[in-house]
């Protein structure tokens, strides 16, 4: 199969992918943000039960969206962060590793280190 970026495998692509998408819940969560900002402005009894109820429900369901996308986000930068902490090799301490092909999502990374040739085991942060 052949990359969109030559040179670059899998698990790059795997982590440049996450963190698009992590960054796409961060996005979310702001909309959801200005939803309950909105609801809260127009909350009011004023234009009857009916538009009460609408609002009530638009700040509810925005704001527990907006607390997944939340967790979502973090949860990505989470399992990012772990990963980094493991990015540099044992051997020559370069930063960042390439692995041999597609690798069982709950399995240890086989590593290898693009400078020196080292490998090493990047652990899956647990409960992941
Ligand atoms: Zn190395």
């Amino acid at each position: 199969m052949a990359h969109a970026h030559p040179g670059l495998d899998f698990s790059f692509m795997t982590y440049e992918r996450q963190l698009i998408e992590s960054h796409a819940w961060l996005a979310l969560c702001f909309i959801s943000l200005v939803l309950v900002m909105a609801g809260l402005e127009l909350l009011s009894m004023r234009d009857g039960l009916a538009e009460f109820l609408f609002d009530a429900t638009l700040i509810g369901g925005a704001a527990m969206f907006g607390w997944f996308a939340w967790r979502r986000y973090a949860r990505i930068m989470v399992v990012a962060e772990f990963i980094g902490d493991q990015a540099y090799c044992p051997a020559c301490t370069h930063y960042g590793f390439r692995c041999d092909g597609a690798q069982h999502a709950s399995a240890p990374l086989s590593a290898r280190c693009p400078k020196c040739g080292h490998r090493w085991q990047v652990e899956q942060p647990p409960g992941m």
